[in-house]
């Protein structure tokens, strides 16, 4: 485990912050509806680095080594996968955030499908 998530969210919450105050600034005649945009391009940044640290975090993705009935199966034929090691999945969060996450890539002995399990 590297660096604390929640140091780094402190850090990016303060970024925001200050980022925040300074367009504020530079944009004193801003409408509503650019606050608005400025306030949600911004959080959506922090959103997403939440997401993606606190996705990270759960413990139940290491299946690998696991034995075949712990391990997830494959969906068109139902055998257990086989680990192929982590890779980088990228994801899109529902606010249109991209989430990078590493996760246990799996493919099927049977018929080859290869695929993140889900969880
Ligand atoms: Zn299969």
């Amino acid at each position: 485990m590297d660096k604390d998530p929640e140091e780094h969210w402190r850090d990016l919450s303060e970024h925001i912050l200050t980022e925040m105050k300074e367009w504020r600034q530079s944009h004193p005649q801003a409408t509503f509806r650019e606050i608005e945009d400025a306030v949600h391009s911004r959080m959506s940044r922090l959103e997403a680095q939440l997401i993606q640290d606190t996705a990270q975090q759960s413990k139940k993705r290491a299946w690998s080594g696991a034995s075949a009935q712990d391990r997830p199966t494959c969906p068109v034929c139902h055998t257990p996968l086989q680990g192929r090691g982590k890779r980088q999945r990228r994801l899109q969060g529902a606010g249109g955030q991209e989430v990078l996450l590493t996760r246990e890539y799996g493919t099927c002995p049977t018929c080859g499908t290869g695929l993140f399990p889900p969880g």
